[in-house]
């Protein structure tokens, strides 16, 4: 299982649904957003994406930072470790989702705070 190409796999899919999703809008200026995010480079993109972009597009937004702060992880070697008790996470929950952050012990505790 390689999670390192299924992130960046799912990081390119995100990435064109926003901008068909622009392509659609009715508003004028996400039509010239798109020019610009075309010539954005992928460290700056998702910071301009989620300035420029409305409510709408959050959980695009939201799911490309998890996406892309997993990348990081493994970028400087942290990659499948819990990012509140950096207990290591289960294989199965980084196979169902290879951008998760957390052990199953703090997501619990954050979903019932
Ligand atoms: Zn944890």
């Amino acid at each position: 299982m390689n999670h390192q190409k299924r992130l960046h796999d799912e990081l390119t899919q995100v990435k064109s649904n926003i901008l068909v999703m622009l392509s659609k809008s009715p508003h004028p200026a996400h039509q010239g957003l798109i020019t610009t995010l075309k010539h954005t480079a992928n460290n700056e993109w998702l910071d301009l994406a989620a300035k420029r972009l409305g409510p709408e597009y959050a959980n695009l937004i939201n799911r490309m930072t998890m996406l892309e702060a997993a990348v990081s992880q493994i970028d400087i070697g942290q990659y499948g470790y819990c990012c509140d008790c950096e207990e290591k996470i289960a294989t199965a929950l980084l196979q169902k989702d290879p951008a998760t952050q957390r052990c199953t012990k703090c997501a619990i505790k954050r979903t019932s705070n």
